[in-house]
């Protein structure tokens, strides 16, 4: 059996983390199993749903690498949706209603009010067909429910959740379409899922009530439900559910110079009980993908977690993987010597400008000036080929009474114009001796 999973967002928004999770661990999980990860626009909605969203969203799963093997738009297959909501209404499995919004949450409140649970009632199938002719006369037109199965209890082993069960006479017929004929999800995505052949439905936990309505669906159209994965939610990391979360994504992480992967090594660990590690590839972390690590706890994101660990996997990047984004001129022992300074890719460019001078000029006490006069005539002097860095600070320490910081802080001063910055020992064969000699020498003056 082939694995089929799927990413179904509504194209009514840019995807924020939450949605960026969702998306990966689908993808992972077909990568894991040699299967396929198929992209859904969930687009019934014509009026909230917007092509730059569809364009942004696709946008966005490419910056992170999660290609998707096939595509399918919801508004282009009403056709099939006709089709089988016909079928379901040969069968009396939908039926139709016409409640107003104000009567219906009148009714919940009664039944508040009587401690009674807020189910809807079947008002609707007491009525005789004399009764529907008149209120289509009367210019009225209906909304659908499903109508759920009392009578079979509905289980299923949820691949993060264990078993779940839900009793369907507590549950409300689920509303699947509106009085203008347009679709609310919860059809559709069945429709879909059997259509597509969809193996596992891995989605947030917020959707768990709903599954227990699409069991009944699958059921209803004939079909086997897939397996279902509901994740714990995200929560920030001050632990409550924040709005920031939902504003976050891949344009944000653009911008604070967040690596594509380094959101997926923090998005694929937190929530499970596997740590969050530096991974510069997706391999070893697809290798160890599975949903039975993943707790009920919600999982926590943090956006500081997420920044330590993008300069820890620039860290360990190879040139290899990074040389395509650095700026003309850097090879490899550039990156090496830059590389471990930098806490987002953007820095190298800053570090090379300081490589490729010019460097601003320090302001010295006098001293500090004859040291450095004396540093660029012994830099000068110097074999420069193998390690000049340390070549020259023995011979300074030698010819002067200079150790430490006092040694090594005007140097790196009029060699960088910094206080701090890579190794000097990697940095002075990039600036290379001409140029080296000339900013020990302006600093001199
Ligand atoms: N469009 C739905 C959503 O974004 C899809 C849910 C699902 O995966 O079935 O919530």
């Amino acid at each position: 059996m082939t694995i089929i999973t799927r990413f179904a967002p509504s194209p009514t928004g840019m995807l924020h983390v939450g949605n960026i999770r969702t998306a990966l661990h689908n993808w992972m999980f077909a990568q894991k199993q040699g299967g396929k990860f198929l992209l859904r626009i969930d687009d019934t909605d014509g009026e909230r749903s917007k092509q730059e969203y569809v364009d942004g969203i696709k946008a966005d799963l490419t910056w992170l690498g999660l290609i998707w093997d096939g595509e399918e738009r919801q508004s282009a297959r009403f056709d099939l949706y006709e089709r089988r909501f016909e079928e379901l209404r040969g069968q009396g499995l939908v039926y139709p209603c016409y409640e107003t919004p104000d009567e219906l949450e009148l009714r919940r409140k009664v039944l508040q009010g009587r401690g009674l649970p807020p189910i809807y009632e079947r008002t609707a199938l007491d009525l005789s067909d004399e009764e529907r002719a008149a209120k289509e006369t009367a210019g009225l037109r209906p909304h659908w429910r499903f109508k759920l199965d009392h009578d079979t209890p509905i289980l299923w082993t949820d691949l993060v959740r264990g078993e779940v069960q839900f009793d369907a006479k507590t549950m409300s017929d689920p509303v699947i379409r509106r009085a203008d004929g347009s679709w609310l999800y919860m059809l559709p995505s069945v429709i879909d899922d059997i259509d597509m052949g969809i193996t596992h439905v891995v989605r947030g936990e917020d959707h768990v009530s709903n599954t227990a309505a699409q069991i009944q669906m699958f059921t209803a159209l004939g079909a086997q439900p897939p397996h279902f994965a509901h994740e714990a939610l995200l929560t920030g990391s001050e632990g409550k559910l924040s709005k920031r979360l939902g504003s976050l994504g891949v344009a944000h992480f653009r911008e604070e110079g967040i690596e594509p992967m380094a959101v997926k090594a923090l998005l694929a660990r937190i929530g499970t009980s596997d740590p969050v590690i530096p991974a510069t590839e997706i391999a070893p972390l697809i290798e160890g993908f599975d949903f039975s690590r993943f707790g009920r706890a919600p999982a926590r994101f943090d956006e500081a977690e997420l920044a330590t660990l993008n300069q820890k996997i620039l860290h360990h990047s190879d040139y290899a993987m990074v040389k395509d984004r650095l700026p003309a001129g850097i090879d490899a022992v550039a990156w090496a010597a830059i590389g471990p300074n930098i806490t987002k890719l953007a820095d190298v460019a800053d570090w090379w400008a300081v490589v490729k001078g010019p460097v601003a000029v320090p302001s010295l006490e006098a001293e500090d000036k004859a040291f450095l006069g004396q540093a660029a005539d012994a830099a000068a002097a110097m074999d420069w080929a193998s390690d000049p860095w340390h070549a020259l600070t023995n011979a300074l320490k030698q010819g002067t009474e200079r150790k430490g910081k006092a040694l090594f802080l005007p140097l790196r001063l009029a060699l960088t114009g910094m206080e701090h910055g890579p190794d000097m020992a990697a940095l002075l064969p990039l600036i290379g001796k001409d140029e080296a000699v000339q900013r020990l020498k302006a600093g001199s003056l």
